[in-house]
């Protein structure tokens, strides 16, 4: 069984297995390890969770070992990285100013939530 020998800034040098750490790869366009690799794992002896940057010779040395390791390929600066936004309104019929009334006279009742557990959707 591979041991890899880590450092844990509290307890000096610990010896953890390959599944003990998580290796990150951040590649840039060239497809080189970039800034942001990193590697981390929960020391065995305090249980803090360690975090190192990693570059290309350590992610070689982490994998030759047999940690498995996340890739990250490099942002496409032309795509739209932003997640959609919340607030677009999924298919169906706008809610209008009659809507809201109708919400509030039912807010007003005493049994609206009744009556809109009982409601389609
Ligand atoms: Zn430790």
């Amino acid at each position: 069984m591979t041991r890899i020998r880590a450092s844990c800034p509290s307890c000096g040098e610990v010896d953890l297995r390959p599944a003990d750490l998580t290796l990150t790869i951040v590649r840039d366009a060239d497809g080189q390890v970039a800034d942001g690799s990193a590697y981390r794992f929960r020391c065995p002896a305090c249980t803090h969770v360690v975090a190192k940057p990693a570059d290309a010779r350590i992610a070689d040395l982490l994998r030759t070992g047999g940690v498995e390791a996340e890739e990250f390929e490099p942002a496409n600066e032309d795509a739209d990285q932003r997640p959609p936004h919340p607030e677009l309104p999924p298919d169906g019929p706008r809610l209008t100013h009659d809507d809201l009334l109708d919400l509030h006279l039912l807010l007003a009742t005493g049994s609206w939530f009744e009556q809109l557990l009982t409601t389609s959707r």
